[in-house]
């Protein structure tokens, strides 16, 4: 099929773009590497959209929270990956979580029975001449990423993200673990596995000791991204500091003794069925068997079989506030949008977010027309100015979407207040930014 425009990448940011352009009227490559002979270090199936890690989108809270701000944005620009999350979520309090199987396979088959979408299994290595937008992801295959590299004459960044391990539910002892959300809000969705101080000592010593994967000598000195920095890390940085983090007890009063446990694992629903539970915030780079081993002193878990277990990955982004302008063009080859996690941006919704502005920013342009961009008191358009401008290119790291990116709102507030003031902000904003859109589409 002759096309208007190709998309290198069929992940969370790829789909959302090809989604938009076609729904824009354009007739679109959608190039993915997987499914024809080429595998990510991650990625498990060939599936469009495949959710690597957690399977969750974060905060569903458009009042209080940024993303769950984007989550609405998004909803309001008919984004696929919102409608699919929407479609398959799972129970998990006030975030929205998908059983991730249905989710990626509703993406794939919205993109293959689109008219206007040809998906073509293929990998790209080099930069393309006819218009496209690039979302090869953090894992972006190698020979590609060197000619990104090649153009741009700064090199990729790199750092680690790390994964957590998924337990069957099945083998979860409920006789020592129990079902609850902290301050008991949302709903029970949470397995929670108490532990005793002697218990946690002994689990943050083993942390400590056990044998960790080696690194590639190509990842010597890549920092680790905060936000999901491995457990074991965590442990060395002070006896209390899980305690603090993803262990943190408070607000969970176990049933079987009516008070907050010393220290707590919890575990989130990965999938429809219940059948698979997410070990929260435990992403690890332990050696597998290390992981069985320590893991299974957790109490509750002592039998637990593992369907995935934790690992670790180097990540790649370019110098987005260098090399892009505002519309995420390649400055130095303006035919080339980047989209998703390698412009800089952190997380599924986020790399989706940024596919979907890339493909609108793409479809007025094929219309010989210009897309303002979104305001910077809305989650979009805090997103864009991160990558595009706002951030410091010397010291600019991966960011998710946060209050932090907007412009201040005057005066003094409470917490709660303020978060609140700053998306009535931002939903006004964008109303009168969509309306903006319309007028002119009309005109
Ligand atoms: C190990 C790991 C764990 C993560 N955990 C989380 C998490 O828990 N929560 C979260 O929000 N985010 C997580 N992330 C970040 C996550 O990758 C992004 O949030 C999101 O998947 C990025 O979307 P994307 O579309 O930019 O890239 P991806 O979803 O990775 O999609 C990129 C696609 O491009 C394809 N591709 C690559 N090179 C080529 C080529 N040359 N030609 C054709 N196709 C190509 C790949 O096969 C892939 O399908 C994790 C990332 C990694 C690497």
């Amino acid at each position: 099929m002759a096309f208007d425009i190709q998309v290198i990448g069929g992940g969370l940011a790829g789909s959302e773009a090809a989604w938009q352009l076609a729904e824009a009227g354009f007739r679109v490559r959608l190039s993915e590497m997987r499914g024809g002979g080429d595998r990510t270090p991650a990625h498990e199936t060939e599936r469009l959209a495949e959710m690597v890690c957690s399977n969750s989108f974060r905060s569903d809270d458009p009042e209080h929270n940024a993303v769950g701000l984007l989550h609405q944005e998004m909803r309001v620009l008919r984004s696929l990956v919102m409608t699919a999350a929407d479609e398959h979520r799972v129970p998990a309090g006030s975030a929205l979580a998908v059983d991730r199987e249905l989710f990626s396979a509703k993406i794939t088959r919205s993109i293959e029975q689109h008219p206007r979408i040809e998906l073509v299994r293929e990998r790209i290595d080099t930069l393309p001449h006819n218009p496209a937008i690039i979302a090869t992801g953090p894992l972006t295959s190698p020979t590609l990423a060197d000619a990104i590299a090649a153009e741009t004459g700064l090199g990729a960044l790199a750092f680690f993200d790390a994964i957590a391990p998924i337990v069957h539910r099945e083998s979860i002892n409920m006789d020592v673990a129990w079902m609850a959300a902290r301050w008991d809000k949302g709903g029970k969705d949470y397995i929670n596995c108490p532990l005793d101080q002697e218990q946690y000592e002994a689990f943050v010593s083993a942390l400590l000791d056990g044998e960790k994967m080696p690194f590639h000598e190509w990842e010597t000195d890549t920092p680790y991204f905060e936000g999901c920095m491995p457990i074991e890390v965590m442990a060395s940085r002070g006896a209390e500091t899980l305690r603090y983090g993803p262990m943190k007890p408070v607000g969970l009063d176990n049933p079987r003794t009516g008070r907050w446990p010393y220290a707590v694992v919890q575990l989130r629903q990965d999938n429809k069925f219940g059948t698979l539970w997410n070990m929260v915030g435990f992403q690890t780079k332990l050696k597998h068997g290390e992981q069985v081993r320590i893991f299974r002193t957790i109490p509750g878990l002592e039998n637990a079989d593992f369907a995935r277990l934790g690992g670790i990955h180097r990540n790649s982004f370019i110098n987005s506030p260098k090399l892009l302008d505002g519309e995420l063009r390649l400055k130095s080859k303006p035919n080339i949008r980047f989209a998703g996690q390698i412009t800089g941006c952190e997380g599924y919704v986020e790399s989706a977010a940024v596919g979907l502005l890339a493909a609108r920013f793409a479809a007025a342009e094929l219309q010989g027309a210009r897309l303002t961009a979104p305001p910077p008191e809305t989650a979009l358009g805090a997103l864009l100015g991160h990558i595009t401008g706002q951030a410091n290119s010397e010291t600019f790291q991966p960011m998710n979407v946060n209050f932090g990116l907007m412009p201040p709102v005057p005066g003094r507030w409470k917490s709660t207040s303020r978060k609140k003031a700053y998306t009535d902000r931002a939903r006004e904003a964008l109303q009168q930014w969509v309306s903006e859109l319309a007028d002119r589409e009309a005109a």
